[in-house]
C-alpha cells in the first residue's frame, strides 16, 4: 500500500500553529493527497527532529514548515538553499529531495502579499519599523527592500543581531536606492508608516518592545503573531490611532507559497484566510 505524503511544522511551541488546519483546507482545495503535522522540538533536538522525521514509517516525509526558533538552524542544515533563503540566512520551508535538504523562505512573500493584497495599503516610498531580528524578520527584510520600501529601521533587544542582519542587506538596500539603519528598541526615533513587530514578544506574553510614539494617525501596525496572543498589541495600535493587523494573513499567505513549493499549485489564499477568520471567530 502506497504511503501518503507527510509534511509537519516544527517549532517550539507549536501547539497554537494553525498551520495543520490551513494545509489540510490547501489539500482539500486542490485536490491534493496529503497529511500535515505539527512537531514540538526540544531546544537542542533540532537537527535530530529533522532526522527522525525523515524516516517516520507512518508516511513518505516530503518537507517541513519551520517555525520559532529553528530557521536559522534550518538554513544551515539545507544542502541547498533559495537565493531568498541564503540572504535571510534563515529559512522557514524544507523541501526533501533525493540530493538533500532544499531550503526557502516564504516569510516575506506572505507578509508583502498580506500588506498589499489583503491590507491593500502600499509599500512603495514608505517608511517601515521592523521590529525584531530573528528569524522572522531575517526573511522578511529582502522582500521588503525589493517591494520599493523607501527606509527600513531595524530595532532589536539584542543590538548586534539588528546591525547584522542590516549588513547582509546592505548591498540590496543600495541597489533599490532603500535606506537602511539599525538601533536599539529604546532609540528609534520618529513615527512610521509601517510598524511590523517580528518579535516573539507577544508570544512570550511580553509587553509591545517600543513606544507608541513609532505610530502615527492612519500607520499600519503589524504583529506577526495571531490568536488571543495578539490581542495586546492590537489593542495597543489601536489606542494610539493606528490601523492594526494580525499575522493570520501573512501566516496563510507563506504557507500557500509552500504549499506552491511542495505540490506545484498554488492554493487559493484569500479564501483560505476568510474561512480560517471565520473559524478563529
Ligand atoms: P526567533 O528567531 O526566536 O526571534 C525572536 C525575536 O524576538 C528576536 O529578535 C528576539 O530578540 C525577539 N524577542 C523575543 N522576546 C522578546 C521580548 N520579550 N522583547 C523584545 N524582543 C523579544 O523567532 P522568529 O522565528 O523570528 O519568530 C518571531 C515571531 O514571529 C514568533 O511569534 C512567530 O510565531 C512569528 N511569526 C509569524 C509568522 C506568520 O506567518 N504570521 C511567520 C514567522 C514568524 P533577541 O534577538 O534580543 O533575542
Amino acid at each position: 500500500m502506497s504511503k501518503v505524503d507527510l509534511y509537519c511544522v516544527m517549532g517550539n511551541p507549536v501547539e497554537h500553529s494553525r498551520s495543520p488546519w490551513i494545509h489540510a483546507r490547501f489539500a482539500e482545495l486542490t485536490g491534493q493527497t496529503l497529511r500535515y503535522e505539527r512537531r514540538q522540538v526540544q531546544p537542542d533536538g533540532f537537527a535530530q527532529a529533522i532526522a527522525d522525521f525523515r524516516t517516520d514509517l507512518a508516511g513518505h516525509a516530503r518537507g517541513c514548515n519551520i517555525t520559532v526558533p529553528f530557521k536559522f538552524e534550518a538554513a544551515a542544515l539545507a544542502r541547498h538553499l533559495s537565493e531568498r533563503a541564503r540572504l535571510a540566512g534563515a529559512a522557514n520551508t524544507l523541501r526533501f529531495e533525493d540530493d538533500g535538504i532544499h531550503g526557502d523562505n516564504t516569510d516575506g512573500i506572505g507578509l508583502v502579499n498580506d500588506i498589499t493584497l489583503h491590507a491593500g495599503a502600499a509599500l512603495a516610498g514608505r517608511d517601515l519599523l521592523l521590529i525584531g531580528a530573528g528569524g522572522a524578520a531575517a526573511g522578511v527584510l529582502g522582500p521588503l527592500i525589493e517591494a520599493g520600501i523607501r527606509r527600513v529601521v531595524v530595532a532589536n533587544r539584542t543590538p548586534d543581531k539588528a546591525a547584522a542582519l542590516v549588513q547582509r542587506h546592505a548591498a540590496l538596500a543600495s541597489a533599490h536606492q532603500t535606506v537602511l539603519e539599525a538601533c536599539r528598541l529604546d532609540d528609534v526615533a520618529g513615527a512610521f508608516d509601517v510598524v511590523v513587530n517580528a518579535t516573539a514578544a507577544s508570544l512570550a506574553g511580553a509587553d509591545v518592545p517600543v513606544a507608541a510614539s513609532v505610530l502615527a494617525p492612519g500607520t499600519l501596525a503589524i504583529d506577526m503573531m495571531y490568536g488571543p496572543a495578539a490581542a495586546g498589541f492590537l489593542d495597543w495600535a489601536r489606542a494610539h490611532g493606528a490601523t492594526a493587523r494580525d499575522g493570520l494573513g501573512m501566516l496563510v499567505e507563506q504557507a500557500a507559497e509552500a504549499f506552491r513549493i511542495w505540490r506545484g499549485v498554488r492554493p487559493p489564499a484569500a479564501q483560505v484566510l476568510a474561512e480560517l477568520r471565520a473559524v478563529i471567530g
